[in-house]
């Protein structure tokens, strides 16, 4: 059996009035995401780390941010093909494990139901995905709320 590891990691800048999506959850905040597509970082991570691991190049090589195609797009939409592309090249998720860092709002009420919509989209069972959160404590852009930031790694194995 082949076994692969994968990371991820995104960033996007925080503004006011703007929509935050974790994981598939809208979250409510009084800042969102700035993106060309909804700014969903920690999809965006978990995308990578699942590219990365079957050694496919990143979300950027696959959904350029100029393409028109992908204004908005509902990042789940980008998971579910990362799935398929490395189930293309026989391969299936074994687990995720995930944070994310922003300062406000908590996310520990949020984080089930951002398990539950990363389960939903890539097919894994809920325990095999770990989503986590931390602050940076006030320190950086983070820190600042002026960005959000996320980190991913996946296990997958050939089918
Ligand atoms: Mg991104």
């Amino acid at each position: 059996m082949d076994i692969r590891t994968g990371q991820g990691i995104d960033f996007h800048r925080l503004e006011e009035g703007l929509e935050l999506w974790i994981g598939g959850v809208p979250v409510s905040s009084d800042k969102g995401a700035v993106a060309h597509s909804d700014g969903d970082v920690l999809i965006h991570a978990i995308c990578d780390a699942i590219l990365g691991a079957a050694a496919l190049g990143d979300i950027g090589f696959h959904f350029p941010d100029t393409d028109p195609r992908y204004k908005g797009i509902d990042s789940r939409i980008l998971l579910t093909k990362c799935v398929e592309l490395v189930g293309l090249k026989g391969y299936q998720l074994v687990n995720i494990d995930s944070t994310v860092c922003l300062e406000q709002p908590k996310l520990a009420p949020h984080i089930d139901a951002i398990r539950e919509s990363l389960a939903a989209v890539t097919g894994l069972d809920k325990s095999r995905i770990g989503v986590k959160a931390t602050t940076t404590e006030k320190l950086g852009f983070t820190g600042r709320r002026e960005g959000i930031a996320a980190q991913a790694a996946v296990l997958i194995r050939s089918v």
